[in-house]
């Protein structure tokens, strides 16, 4: 009979091994989802907050496993991250945004009159040629560069940041938007906004959810504005859920909005629908 005391080493160990064989159970799935070709891309909208128009669409992230379940990118982008994955995630979500686009490009006759964004891990920043990887995908679909957004973080931006500098430049001159993505929330030492090629500070949702209600938040959004205004910037405000929310962001400054108020990330077919459909109204 086991003794109490190692009956709960045993829980430990077990605990542990658990956690183990469950990320390795996602790193597998997920490893064989993107051979498989299981992952796919959903497109959210970025309404011009002046205009009403749609101008953008976001690209992100959906894995759906045989079982039928869907996958946020909230649980298998950090497993990617740390398995190396993350690079023929990478590659695979920055040829499948250009293919689409290119693919509403030829529907629509021509320019279908909105970019597409795409979100650029640090990590991936830090293993892959990035430019090249745009650049190429760029040639092979027939696309102009300022037809895309590239999505970064702050977090690309603390272990090398002459690197990144270059790779910002680079991406830059094939003529792509640069965005700094969650802005606000990174450990920021803000000297780096007058270094480097930023052409969109994304203001994070957690400062845009309850902003009508709590004065902390409206100031620090406040801030965020006048600070992009100053520096020849533009914004976008993430996570608008309201009306409301949408009118004092247009009223305050704010360039361009996402958010459920005007669409969930959807479906290629059904955003291609939702953009034709915003354009003829
Ligand atoms: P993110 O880049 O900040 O993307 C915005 C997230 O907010 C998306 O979550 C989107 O569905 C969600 N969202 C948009 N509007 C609203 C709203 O009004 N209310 C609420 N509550 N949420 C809203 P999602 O799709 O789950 O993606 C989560 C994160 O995963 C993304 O955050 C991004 O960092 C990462 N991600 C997604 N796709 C990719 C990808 O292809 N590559 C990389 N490297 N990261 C990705
Ligand atoms: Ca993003
Ligand atoms: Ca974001
Ligand atoms: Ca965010």
């Amino acid at each position: 009979r086991r003794s109490k005391v190692s009956g709960k080493a045993e829980a430990y160990q077990f605990q542990a091994f658990d956690m183990a064989r469950e990320q390795f159970g996602m790193e597998t799935g997920l490893r064989r989802a993107i051979e498989n070709g299981d992952m796919r891309l959903t497109y959210q909208p970025i309404c011009d907050l002046a205009t009403g128009r749609i101008v953008a669409f976001e690209s992100l992230a959906r894995w759906t496993d045989k079982a039928g379940q869907v996958h946020a990118p909230d649980a298998f982008i950090p497993v990617a991250e740390e398995s190396g994955l993350i690079v023929p995630l990478g590659r695979w979500a920055i040829a499948e945004a250009a293919r689409t686009l290119a693919a509403w490009d030829a529907r629509s006759g021509g320019d279908c009159g909105a970019k597409f964004a795409v979100n650029l891990s640090a990590i991936q920043l830090q293993r892959d040629n990035i430019p090249v990887l745009i650049e190429r995908a760029l040639a092979t679909f027939g696309l102009d560069g300022r037809r895309l957004s590239l999505e970064l973080t702050e977090s690309a931006l603390v272990s090398d940041p002459d690197r990144i500098a270059g790779i910002m430049h680079a991406l830059k001159a094939l003529g792509t938007t640069i965005a700094m993505d969650d802005f606000g929330t990174g450990y920021s030492n803000l000297a780096y906004l007058q270094k480097l090629p930023i052409d969109v500070l994304k203001i994070d949702r957690s400062f845009i959810t309850g902003m009508l209600v709590d004065r902390d938040k409206i100031a620090i959004v406040r801030a965020i504005l006048s600070l992009s205004q100053a520096l020849g910037m533009q914004t976008t405000a993430e996570g608008i859920e309201t009306r409301e929310l949408s009118q004092t962001l247009a009223a305050l400054g704010c360039t361009y909005g996402q958010g459920y108020v005007y669409a969930r990330p959807l479906e290629a077919d059904a955003a291609y629908a939702f953009l034709a459909a915003s354009q003829s109204a």
